[in-house]
């Protein structure tokens, strides 16, 4: 996949002395680094509109994280939500995807930003997992940044991986569309971490996914990942519906279960197509050319277009039918479903977001 490049490197004061600017400083020799005070910073990072968003995943800010890293998934309101914690390690992302609900989120901070004091990101972590130690934990840094496209600069990973690899009561997961797992390689898992790829179909890749691994390169990393004592995991998300989807989605899951061994995959999530009206707005002035948004979709209750619901069903169903033909027992869940949804899908919906955490812990 593409290499990163960023413009420039804007460094808060303070934040030299941390792990993270020394593994930049070596991994970008040719990028001009430069120390501004917090303020200028603000402009930097702020001085960006929404048709120009892109602009602000040129240049990277590194920066302290002043408020808490980790945070209970926010879900989505009236959806099954699978109790899910998130530590926020960066924010933005230096691939661009059209559909990423980044460009709503932090439409009004888009810098992309890496923090630097990843000890308090580890003392948080220590204090929370201590603390309930009967209580089994997932926890992903995928949420508002890929978990590895940026790690061959930053090393994020080695300096996490070997922390919750220790902790008995957790399952980290980096979930990324990159191939930048080489850093992840040297480590020992032991068990603990599950390195998973938003999977789509070339042709969805080629259109709507801009500077993400190939499908064929996300495959291989995921192969070495499962070689070095990695578990994996895949995420079907978004799918999207086009004239002959189902030939697609079908070879991408055949490709998947012949590259993996699937009885070491921790989970494999769906979900389909959703925005909001807002990101509709974004995608047609950053994305001109996108064909996601010629279909029929329909508001749901959380405020969000998702195709119309025996559409969505369907497309569910399908997809779990090739993953079942391959991996009977495999754990699959719905991302951001309704209960109604996942009765029609799966037989079953369940009770509560704790029923469905405890669900997706796998044996060990
Ligand atoms: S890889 Fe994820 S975070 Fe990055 S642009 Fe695509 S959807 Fe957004």
């Amino acid at each position: 996949m593409q290499i990163f490049q960023p413009q420039e490197v804007l460094v808060e004061p303070g934040s030299e002395a941390s792990p993270i600017y020394r593994n930049l400083r070596a991994a970008l020799p040719g990028v001009p680094f430069r120390v501004v005070d917090a303020a200028t910073a603000e402009s930097d990072k702020t001085n960006v509109s929404a048709r120009t968003f892109g602009v602000a995943k040129e240049r990277l800010f590194l920066t302290r994280h002043k408020g808490k890293f980790l945070k209970k998934c926010p879900g989505s309101e009236g959806q099954v939500c699978c109790n899910y914690f998130v530590i926020n390690f960066a924010s933005n992302c230096p691939m661009d995807c059209s559909y990423c609900y980044l460009q709503e989120y932090l439409a009004d901070n888009p810098g992309l930003k890496v923090f630097s004091n990843v000890e308090d990101l580890l003392n948080e972590s220590d204090e929370l997992l201590s603390k309930h130690r009967r209580f089994f934990f997932r926890i992903g840094t995928g949420e508002i940044t890929d978990s590895l496209a940026l790690d061959p600069y930053i090393g994020f990973a080695r300096e996490v991986v070997p922390f919750f690899a220790d902790q008995p009561n957790v399952l980290l997961e980096l979930k990324t569309k990159s191939d930048c797992i080489d850093g992840l390689l040297r480590l020992d898992p032991k068990d603990r971490v599950v390195v998973s790829w938003s999977m789509n179909p070339q042709r969805v890749i080629d259109l709507d996914e801009y500077q993400t691994a190939s499908l064929s390169e996300r495959l291989a990393a995921a192969r070495r990942c499962q070689n070095a004592g990695y578990r994996l995991g895949f995420h079907f998300d978004p799918i999207v519906e086009y004239p002959n989807w189902q030939a697609d989605y079908e070879q991408m899951l055949g490709q998947i279960f012949s590259n993996v061994d699937w009885r070491r995959i921790a989970w494999l999530s769906m979900g389909v197509l959703r925005v909001t009206p807002s990101l509709k707005r974004i995608i047609r002035t950053r994305f001109p050319k996108s064909r996601l948004l010629t279909g029929e979709q329909v508001p749901c209750p959380d405020g969000k277009l998702r195709y119309f619901q025996p559409l969505r069903v369907d497309m569910y169903r399908r997809m779990l039918g090739w993953i079942r033909r391959a991996a009977p027992t495999v754990k699959v869940y719905l991302c951001m479903e309704s209960k109604e949804v996942w009765e029609q899908v799966f037989g079953f919906a369940p009770s509560c977001e704790k029923e469905l955490g405890n669900q997706m812990v796998p044996s060990f």
